[in-house]
């Protein structure tokens, strides 16, 4: 299999890429540093066509396919992972309104999340249920036509800045994931409030919230796809959503890999460029391997996801994100080493990718729990 970029995903790539060394890396440093959300960004990444990519173009997105998307979301990350995340995210959750929602939903919300005009945010984690999607608690009764729902959501990307939520339910309580109903909620909506995280070790220029469900009350027209099956509903998208991650770690290791390279051309030593040093050479031979290796295997991912083929997408997708998020802490940490003192401080963004590569071993699902999915499908 040759993983042959057409013309068309060339010149996207080459696009975001303009947009993430001329808009993104200059600001990079102080949006961290501020822990500040890039909306002017966002607005600007939207008229290129970078805020949701998959959107089909009926409801004003750009219809790609998913390679090209993962080639945005790497690139963005590339730039620096804190406004890519911020800007990659802004349709999350999205997913389910376009596969499953109603027309009127995807009419009113993937316009808006296309646009750049609104976010959306994906409610699945809860305080007391990470990995165990099955076990969520927040409870969906019905009440006329009307669902009322209550609990709370932990770490929720875009919580404060989300116009929208697909909040995941228990709607049969005592049916395990076989009770799960995934509901669209404007954030506005009484009862929907969202407390800010803003300690992160990463990804700092990107939203997180907790958001506390109080008595919520949505119209049953509300529901995205059918009662019961919101579990199943969202399997659907966890190999797209860690093919993402994986391009995520990517992008971040390849940003670590530039920045080496560059810091080995520049610093001497023993009179000396440092990159001439055979063990320096060693490294960066390892650090370009790691990263080729984990771009093949997010390409593959991305093509199995698009072909339909599920088993094989699911399994891919794992082991990409899983092989990508390790390595790209891995990498991280080399450049680091690379730069010596001079990149344990934040002159240089390197000690920034070690911290953002960081989370990309932790969400859609853990190192740990895709060794188990591996595993699985290996029987
Ligand atoms: C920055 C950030 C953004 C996020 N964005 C979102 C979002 O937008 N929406 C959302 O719903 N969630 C989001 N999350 C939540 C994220 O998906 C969870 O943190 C993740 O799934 C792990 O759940 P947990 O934190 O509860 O850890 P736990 O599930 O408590 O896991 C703790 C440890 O136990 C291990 N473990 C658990 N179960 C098993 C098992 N069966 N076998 C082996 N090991 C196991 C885990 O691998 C981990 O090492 C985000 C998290 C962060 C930090």
């Amino acid at each position: 299999m040759a993983f042959r970029l057409s013309d068309e995903q060339r010149a996207i790539r080459e696009a975001v890429r303009t947009f993430g060394e001329e808009e993104i890396r200059p600001v990079a440093r102080e949006h961290d540093e501020q822990k500040k959300y890039p909306a002017d960004l966002v607005k600007k990444a939207a008229e290129l066509d970078f805020v949701a990519p998959s959107i089909p173009v009926e409801y004003g997105g750009a219809g790609m396919d998913v390679l090209s998307a993962t080639i945005v979301t790497e690139e963005l990350w590339r730039a620096d992972p804190g406004i890519g995340s911020a800007i990659g995210s802004r349709g999350f959750g999205s997913n389910m309104i376009r596969k499953y929602g109603d027309e009127w939903m995807k009419e009113e919300w993937l316009t808006r999340i296309a646009s750049g005009e609104s976010a959306c945010c994906s409610c699945i984690s809860e305080p007391a249920h990470g990995s165990n999607v099955a076990g969520i608690e927040t409870r969906a009764e019905r009440d006329g036509d009307e669902y009322v729902i209550d609990g709370n959501k932990m770490w929720i990307t875009n919580g404060t800045v989300a116009d929208v939520a697909v909040v995941m339910t228990k709607t049969s309580p005592d049916e395990g994931h076989r009770g799960i109903t995934a509901f669209l909620v404007p954030t506005d909506a009484d009862g929907f409030e969202t407390e800010k995280i803003d300690n992160k070790l990463g990804i700092r220029a990107s939203d997180l919230a907790e958001v506390i469900l109080d008595g919520v009350r949505v119209p049953e027209e509300n529901v995205v796809g059918e009662v019961d099956e919101g579990f199943y509903q969202l399997m659907d998208f966890f190999a797209s959503g860690r093919t993402s991650v994986a391009a995520q770690a990517v992008g971040t290791a390849q940003a670590a890999l530039d920045a080496a390279l560059d810091y080995a051309d520049e610093r001497e030593q023993f009179g000396q460029k440092i990159g001439e040093f055979q063990a320096i050479q060693h490294k960066l031979a390892e650090m370009a391997t790691n990263v080729e290796a984990a771009r093949s295997l997010a390409y593959r991912a991305a093509s199995y996801v698009e072909s339909g083929d599920d088993q094989m997408a699911t399994q891919f997708a794992s082991m990409a994100k899983l092989f990508a998020s390790e390595h790209a802490v891995d990498v991280a940490d080399e450049a680091i080493q690379v730069h010596g003192g001079a990149g344990f401080v934040t002159d240089h963004p390197v000690e920034r990718y070690y911290r953002d590569a960081r989370i990309t071993k932790i969400y859609e699902g853990t190192s740990e729990i895709q060794k188990n999915i591996i595993a699985d499908n290996l029987q």
